[in-house]
Formats: C-alpha cells, sequence, structure tokens
C-alpha cells in the first residue's frame, strides 16, 4: 500500500481516537466522526448507518447529505445500496451510483448529486453493526488502497460501538447488550428455566482499538503469534499420535499459525493503524463473516478453527485469560458455542438451562444434559457474541427459543408457562405410584433410560418400573482413558445398589458411529453410521467385550443381571456373542466369583434386518428391545443426526408404524418380550400409538414418565386402535392428524 496512504489512515485513526476521548455525547461523536472521514477521504460526503432493529437500518450522521434526514431516512435490509452493503456483509463500490444494481433513490438526503458511492459493512465478529458511506460528486471508483483505509475504519467504529461510545438518543443508537433479544434454536432437552447468563468462554473485549506505533504493535503480535505457536507444537505433542480429529484441528491451528497470509494481512491493518489486538479481531470478523456464507462443512471447520485460534491470540495479546473474576450466578444459564460431556458434567446439576450456539440434539453433550434433566437449546446463532455475563435469561425448552434480557410481557408469560409447567409437574408426581392402565385395562410398563450415575435419583422421583436401557458407553466416553475392569466393578455395583432391585438392562458398549471414545484410535470409514459399531466392535475384539462382561457379573454378585447387545443385525451376532457370555460366566465360576441369580440376555433391535430374522432368533433371545432411534433412522434411510433430514419422515407415519406392528407380532408369536426404548417412547402421542400397536413395555426419559403415563391413562388402547384403522384405509401418510385430532375430541 501507498506509504502516504498509509500515514493518511494512521493520522485519521489518531483523529478517531481524539474523538473518542472526548466528552462529547454519542451524537456529536458520530457528527464529528463523519466530518473526519469525509475531509480525509476527500469526499462531499460520508454517513454513519446503524441498525436500530434486526431489519431495519438508520441515518444516524451525515457529513454532505441533508441534516433533516438523520434519524428520519431508514432503509430495510437489502433495501437500496446502504441495504445491500449491510445484507450481503459486502462492499459496494461504484462510480455511478444511480445505475448501479438496487439503488434506491431517498429524496430527503439530496443524495443524487452524488455519483460515486462506497459502502462497507460495520462488523463485528460477523454480526452487522451498520454501514459507513462516503460518497462523491465525482464519477470515480475508490481504489483499492482506499477501501481498505475505509474497511480499517469501519472495524475501528465497530469496536467504539462494542463499547458504548455511540449511545444516544433512539432505537438505532440504545447501548449495546442491552435490548431484549430473541435467540430461535432447536429443542435439545424439554423445560423451561429462568436464570442469569453464564458465559462458557468470557470474550476477550478490545479496549485499544487504535495505536500510535505500529513498529510496537508489529512486535506485539509477532511475540504473541510466536507464544501461540509454541503453545499449539506444545498441544500437539501432548495430543501425541491417538486422537486424529484432535490432531486434525491442531494441524489446522498450526497452518493457520503459520499462515503468511494471516500474518500479512494483520500485519498491513497495523501498518494503517490498528493495534495488534485489533487487527487480529479485524481478520476474525471477516472469517466469521465469510463462515456465514460458506456452507461446506470441511471449509466451515477450519473457519471456525481459525476463529478459535483468533480467540486464543486475543487471550495472550490482552492478557484477559478464561478466569475473568466474575462469579457465577446463582441460577446459572450456561451459554457456549459448544461444550463436550466432560466439561458438562463439571458443571453439573447447578446449571439451570444450557443454550449453545452449534452442538447437536444427539450429541453427548445434549444426553448429559437430558440426564441432569437441564432444559438445552441447540443452534441458537450469534448468542455467545450477544450475550453477557450476568444478563437475565429465560429458556424455552419447550419451543426452543431463549429470550435474552426478556422485556415485562415475555417475563411475564413466561413465568405463567413455568407456573404451568410445575401444575402438570404436581399432575404426575400424584399418578407417580399408579399404574400405566389404559380405559380398556391394559397395562404398560414404563421404565427409564440412564447412563450416568447422576440419572439413578430418577429412578425414584419418575415412578419408573426399573431402567430399560442403562447406556454403559457414557462412562467410556466422558473419562479420557479406558476405564479399568474394576472401576466398571464398583460403578455397576453402585448402580444395582441405586436401582433397589428393579431391573436394571444393562446394554453393552455402544461406540462407533457418532460415539467415538477419545482414547481409541478412530477409524477413517465413509459411513460410520453404517460402518464398525457397537456390536461388530465386540465381537471383533472381544477383549474389551469380555471385560465389561466380567465387569456386570462381579457387579451382580448374586443378584439377577439383564444384559443387552446393542445392534444385532443378523441371529449370528446374537449367538456369537450370547457364546462369549456364557464362556464369560463359566470362565467366572472357575475362578470362584458368585455368580448372578439369573442372567437375562437380550439384543437391540435397530436394523430392519432382524425384523426377518428366522423364527427361532425371537425363540433363543430372552427379550427385544426396539432402538427407535437407530431403527428409524435406517428404516427411512435418514441420517439421525442431519437436522436437514432428522424431522422429515414423522414417527408417527403409517409404514413406520405398520412396521413396529409387525415386530410386536412375531414377538407375540413366540412369546418374546419386547420394548421400546427409543427417544420417540417418551413423546405421548407416539407412546400411545405404540401401546396402541401392542407394545407393552416403554423405555424413556425419566422426565417424559409422567407426560406419557398421564396420556395412557385417560385413553381406549381399543379407540386408538380404530382411530388409526380409519387413518390407513383412507391411505393417509401419517397417522398424527387423525390421532390428534381424536384427542383434543376427548378433552
Ligand atoms: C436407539 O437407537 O433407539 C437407542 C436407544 O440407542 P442409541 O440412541 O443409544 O443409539
Ligand atoms: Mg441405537
Amino acid at each position: 500500500m501507498a506509504e502516504r496512504l498509509e500515514s493518511e489512515s494512521r493520522k485519521l485513526l489518531g483523529r478517531l481516537r481524539d474523538a473518542m476521548a472526548g466528552l462529547a455525547a454519542g451524537q456529536e461523536r458520530l457528527d464529528e466522526i463523519t466530518s473526519l472521514i469525509a475531509d480525509s477521504m476527500d469526499c462531499e460526503v460520508c454517513s454513519i448507518y446503524l441498525f436500530r432493529d434486526a431489519e431495519t437500518l438508520e441515518l444516524c450522521a451525515t457529513k454532505g447529505l441533508n441534516k433533516e434526514a438523520v434519524h428520519k431516512t431508514r432503509m430495510k435490509l437489502g433495501e437500496g445500496l446502504v441495504g445491500r452493503v449491510a445484507k450481503r456483509r459486502a462492499i459496494v463500490n461504484t462510480p455511478d451510483a444511480p445505475q448501479a444494481k438496487g439503488f434506491r433513490y431517498m429524496p430527503e438526503t439530496g443524495e443524487e448529486v452524488f455519483s460515486s458511492f462506497l459502502g462497507i459493512p460495520i462488523q463485528r465478529l460477523g454480526e452487522a453493526l451498520g454501514v459507513l458511506v462516503v460518497q462523491s460528486r465525482a464519477a470515480r471508483e475508490f481504489s483499492a488502497d482506499e477501501v481498505y483505509a475505509l474497511e480499517v475504519v469501519a472495524m475501528v467504529l465497530a469496536e467504539m460501538t462494542e463499547l458504548g461510545a455511540f449511545v444516544g438518543e433512539g432505537a438505532a443508537m440504545s447501548a449495546r447488550h442491552s435490548q431484549p433479544a430473541m435467540f430461535p434454536g432447536t429443542v435439545g432437552q424439554e423445560g423451561a428455566a429462568e436464570g442469569h447468563v453464564w458465559l462458557h468462554e468470557p470474550r476477550v473485549v478490545v479496549t485499544n482499538p487504535i495505536a500510535d506505533d505500529p513498529v510496537r504493535e508489529a512486535e506485539r503480535l509477532g511475540e504473541a503469534v510466536e507464544e501461540l505457536r509454541v503453545g499449539v507444537d506444545k498441544m500437539m505433542q501432548i495430543a501425541g499420535g491417538q486422537d486424529k480429529d484432535q490432531r486434525q484441528v491442531l494441524e489446522a491451528y498450526r497452518m493457520f499459525a503459520n499462515s503468511k497470509g494471516w500474518m500479512r494481512r494483520m500485519q498491513e491493518d497495523i501498518s494503517n493503524g490498528l493495534s495488534a489486538e485489533a487487527a487480529v479481531e479485524k481478520e476474525q470478523s471477516t472469517a466469521r463473516a465469510r463462515m456465514s456464507q460458506i456452507t461446506d462443512g470441511y471449509l466451515r471447520e477450519r473457519l471456525s478453527d481459525l476463529d478459535d485460534l483468533s480467540n486464543r491470540l486475543l487471550r495472550i495479546l490482552t492478557g484477559q485469560g478464561a478466569d475473568t473474576g466474575a462469579e457465577m450466578p446463582a441460577d446459572p444459564i450456561l451459554i457456549a458455542r459448544n461444550i463436550g460431556p466432560a466439561e458438562l458434567l463439571e458443571y453439573g446439576r447447578k446449571l439451570k438451562g444450557i443454550v449453545l450456539e452449534e452442538g447437536s440434539v444427539g450429541s453427548h453433550a445434549a444426553v448429559v444434559a437430558r440426564a441432569l434433566a437441564i432444559p438445552l437449546i441447540v443452534h441458537a446463532q450469534r448468542i455467545t457474541t450477544e450475550a453477557l455475563n450476568g444478563d437475565h435469561i429465560m429458556v424455552d425448552g419447550e419451543q426452543g427459543i431463549a429470550h435474552l434480557r426478556p422485556d415485562e410481557s415475555v417475563v411475564s408469560a413466561f413465568r405463567d408457562k413455568i407456573a404451568m409447567l410445575a401444575a402438570a409437574q404436581e399432575r404426575y408426581a400424584s399418578i407417580r405410584d399408579k399404574s400405566a392402565i389404559t380405559q380398556d385395562g391394559c397395562t404398560v410398563t414404563l421404565h427409564m433410560n440412564a447412563g450416568l450415575m447422576a440419572d439413578l435419583p430418577s429412578l425414584v422421583s419418575s415412578g419408573a418400573e426399573g431402567v430399560g436401557l442403562f447406556r454403559t458407553e457414557l462412562q467410556f466416553l466422558v473419562r479420557n482413558q479406558m476405564p479399568r475392569r474394576s472401576e466398571l466393578v464398583a460403578l455397576y455395583d453402585r448402580v444395582l445398589d441405586a436401582a433397589q432391585g428393579k431391573r436394571v438392562v444393562f446394554r453393552t458398549l455402544d461406540i462407533g458411529s457418532d460415539k467415538v471414545l477419545p482414547y481409541m484410535k478412530p477409524n477413517d470409514e465413509p459411513n460410520p453410521a453404517l460402518g464398525w459399531r457397537a456390536i461388530r466392535v465386540g465381537l471383533d475384539k472381544p477383549g474389551i467385550m469380555r471385560m465389561q462382561l466380567q465387569a456386570l457379573i462381579r457387579a451382580a454378585n448374586g443378584r439377577p443381571l439383564t444384559v443387552m447387545f446393542p445392534f444385532v443385525a443378523q441371529m449370528e451376532e446374537y449367538t456369537e456373542a450370547r457364546r462369549l457370555m456364557d464362556k464369560t460366566v463359566a470362565a467366572e465360576a472357575r475362578l470362584g466369583h458368585v455368580l448372578p441369580e439369573t442372567i437375562e440376555i437380550g439384543a437391540m433391535l435397530e436394523t430392519p434386518s432382524l425384523a426377518f430374522a428366522p423364527n427361532k432368533f425371537f425363540e433363543d433371545v430372552d427379550f427385544l428391545s426396539i432402538g427407535g432411534n437407530d431403527l428409524k433412522q435406517f428404516f427411512f434411510a435418514a441420517d439421525r443426526e442431519n437436522e436437514r433430514v432428522r424431522r422429515r419422515y414423522d414417527t408417527l407415519n403409517i409404514s413406520f408404524l405398520t412396521f413396529v406392528e409387525r415386530i410386536v407380532e412375531r414377538c407375540d408369536a413366540t412369546g418374546t418380550p419386547v420394548s421400546f426404548c427409543g427417544e420417540d417412547a417418551g413423546r405421548p402421542v407416539e407412546a400411545l400409538c405404540f401401546a396402541a400397536m401392542g407394545l407393552r413395555c416403554l423405555s424413556m426419559r425419566p422426565a417424559s414418565i409422567g407426560p406419557v403415563k398421564n396420556l395412557l391413562r385417560r385413553c381406549d388402547l381399543g379407540e386408538v386402535r380404530k382411530v388409526i384403522a380409519g387413518s390407513r384405509h383412507r391411505g393417509e401418510m401419517s397417522v398424527r392428524p387423525a390421532v390428534m385430532e381424536w384427542l383434543r375430541g376427548q378433552g
């Protein structure tokens, strides 16, 4: 870049800083700044537009346009050239604005005499805050250097906005992080919670965006990047060659930390007058803006790596660590981009709610949140940039919405909702010790799903008759190394103690697919959900399975033991696993261990193939449990982890329901006990339809037992069967509308 422009840019930033330091109010500051920029860029016009709400921009200050238009001229996102810059978060640079695509004439501004137009988005960490515009009479395109200089200015304006330098009258100039904001997301765990924000990773605040001494700033940046590189190398050494995913991320970190392009851009920013931390944040903002446009998963991940790395660099430069000295509120609602299951467990039950920007419904963090019965919302975009520690927040885990800094009307409506949910809980508590007997006298046994010790207290509070699915892999997933057999014995022993004689169905390790153990070398599989997982791993690597079976036998220590093998796709897999169990039992007996009083060995029916296994399989197996989560994904060929297709096929689709009915018929014919333990068992309407299809045992999240029991007790299954038959007869795709209508009629 030309030296002259560089020093001009620095001069301008120096004057901006003086404007910031003065005692002027927000409006005066903005006015002064537009004058400074217009002068320094040699333009007749400089204007600043800020958002007054998510959809509307407002002219907040101008040098050169009619002053009367200030705070009157407004445009929608995408409207006119200014709206276009904001919507696309991209520069518009044209010598002939009236002829440019999207131009819209605003007569009150008097802008018709100005031909050239340069609009730059004012954005911070990917969030659009406004638009900075310069215009001039002469028809000319602004040079790349001029555009760049104005981008640097826009970055400083964004920082100033964030720091509250432009607070004034009206919505467009209201203080940042003070307005109510709503974040729609996806429900990870139902429930409602009110509390105060606790940021998992506190935001780094840059208070000195402008610097006088570029040489010193460049040195600071160089030193910080060096420290970062050493840190990344150390992390790589610690990670070793074990975990491929982690290595990949660290490799990406290393790539960026050594990237000449990244360094060069930041050094240029510094030459133009930014401080080292502002330069890092400017590049981070650009990466975030790009992230919002990119759909390719791999590229998005790399950009998100760059984002993480920038945060690390900012922490080094500002000295702001993860510990800011802030005190956790008494009713914390955790806000994070994403969080691992182990970290979540560390917070434990003290959290009232969780809102994540990323995450997924099927993730292990979600499983932990469910186990702890903490309302969870995932995919709440931008919440980490908007929320501040201590902000009032309400988490609506029914609708999947987080209300940040809610206004009075939202607060009172939400509190009504919490009261209604509490009343419903009371209703459920009143039937806790009653059975789920339908109006026509059918008894449905309700069990709970578990996986952590933290789940066990729910066995009493929910009224579950046992644990229908104990996901043993969770204990493996939340650790950094393979648990030892003695540890497993102690754990299973505690589980059985806590169950106080109620049946616990221990499912052997179900790893692979989405459940990758942090300490096991992951396999590079094109399609992990269809790959080497669950019983397939167990049979190919019998050492781990034997160790787990031994631990279960020893923990039972004379008590009844129930074991279930996951993801059995053909009879032989079950037969082989059972043989391994028999051998283990014999070996344990030889070693003098007390054997379980009884041993039941079942299988999960999670692949359509098993529903068509020979009769002998149904006769051999002690019981079956339908793993609806997997069964449904394979039945419809729709990935349960993929938000795009996950909801496309209704569980109450007549094809799926008929399939479930056939499975129940086959089990009835051989007298094989069968249950359903996928998530759908915990949804009252689905549970009702499963019961109507003949299922008499359902296993679900503890919190679902009350609502499911409540509905079952009110309904006549014979009537529900008639409704389903009618829907089938009319050729409807799903029985849901008919069942819902019938339920409404029941009151
Ligand atoms: C299922 O697939 O329905 C199931 C219960 O197992 P998981 O969700 O652990 O795969
Ligand atoms: Mg499964």
